[in-house]
C-alpha cells in the first residue's frame, strides 16, 4: 500500500515538473507599447507591470567601460566599442528616452524582481573584448546584490564558457538561428544551463527540447509572435517562450 502511494506520488512530481508551465519573456522589453521603443527603461517597466517572468536587453560596452542597453553595434553611426559614454549618453532614441546603461536597468529591476533581466552579451569578433564586457557586466549585477534575478544568454561561445568559469548558479543559455549549433548533450559538457534557439529550429527538431529536459538543461525559443507557433511550442513544453508579443502569449496560456 505504501509503495503504492509513493508510485502515485512520484508520477504527480514527474508529471508537475513534466507539464511545468511555459514561462514569457519579453524580447528587448515589452517595447510594443505606446511611447515605449526597444531596449528601453520604458519596456522594462511595461514588462514589470505586465508581471512576465524576464525582460530580455542586450548590451554592450563603450570604449570607457560603460555597459550600455542596445542591438545594433552602433547608435546614430557612432560605434558603442570605440565611443565614450559621454558621446553616446545624450542621444534620443526614437521615443525620446536616452540610451540607458546597464546600472539604470539594474536600479530598475531592483524595484520589482518578479521580473528578471534576461542579459544578451553580445558577440563580438574580439574575444578579448567579449572577456572584458563579461566581467564588466558580472561586477555590475554583484554591485547591485542582483545575481538572483538575472540570467545571460549570448551567441557566442566564447562569452558563454567565460560566463560558466566566473559565475555561480546564475543561468546561462546559448542562443543560437541555423549555424554553429550545438547538441543538448554538448551543451551539457560545455556547462552551460540552457538552450535558447530560434523558434523555427525547435519546432523542425522538437526532440531537442525533451532531450534537453532530460539532461536538466532549460530550452527557450526566439522570437515566437504568431499564436500558432506560441501554441505548438507551449504543446512542446518548452520552458520559455521569448516574444515581441508577451501580452498575447501570457493570454494563450491563461486560456489553455
Ligand atoms: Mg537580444
Amino acid at each position: 500500500m505504501k509503495k503504492t502511494i509513493f508510485i502515485a506520488a512520484a508520477l504527480t512530481i514527474l508529471s508537475v515538473s513534466l507539464f511545468a508551465k511555459t514561462q514569457i519573456i519579453a524580447h528587448r522589453g515589452y517595447w510594443n507599447q505606446p511611447g515605449s521603443a526597444r531596449n528601453t527603461i520604458s519596456s522594462l517597466k511595461n514588462a514589470q507591470t505586465l508581471g512576465v517572468y524576464g525582460s530580455e536587453l542586450d548590451v554592450h560596452i563603450t570604449a570607457d567601460n560603460q555597459v550600455i542597453v542596445c542591438h545594433d553595434d552602433s547608435i546614430q553611426h557612432h560605434d558603442i566599442n570605440s565611443s565614450t559614454y559621454a558621446e553616446l549618453k545624450d542621444l534620443r532614441l526614437e521615443n525620446g528616452e536616452v540610451v540607458p546603461t546597464l546600472d539604470a536597468y539594474l536600479e530598475q529591476a531592483q524595484k520589482n524582481t518578479k521580473t528578471k533581466l534576461i542579459i544578451e552579451i553580445k558577440y563580438k569578433k574580439d574575444a578579448e573584448l567579449e572577456k572584458k564586457t563579461v566581467r564588466t557586466v558580472i561586477d555590475l549585477v554583484q554591485k547591485y546584490k542582483m545575481e538572483q534575478h538575472i540570467e545571460y544568454i549570448s551567441f557566442s561561445m566564447n562569452v558563454c564558457k567565460e560566463l560558466v568559469k566566473l559565475t555561480h548558479n546564475i543561468p546561462i543559455a546559448y542562443l543560437a538561428y541555423k549555424d554553429f549549433l550545438f547538441t543538448p548533450e554538448e551543451l551539457k559538457e560545455i556547462g552551460v544551463s540552457g538552450l535558447d534557439y530560434h523558434y523555427a529550429l525547435l519546432l523542425q527538431k522538437p526532440e531537442w527540447i525533451a532531450e534537453a529536459k532530460a539532461l536538466g538543461l532549460t530550452t527557450n525559443a526566439w522570437t515566437v509572435n504568431d499564436p500558432d507557433s506560441i501554441q505548438k511550442l507551449i504543446d512542446l513544453n518548452v520552458d520559455f517562450i521569448t516574444t515581441d508579443e508577451p501580452l498575447k502569449a501570457t493570454e494563450l496560456l491563461t486560456t489553455k
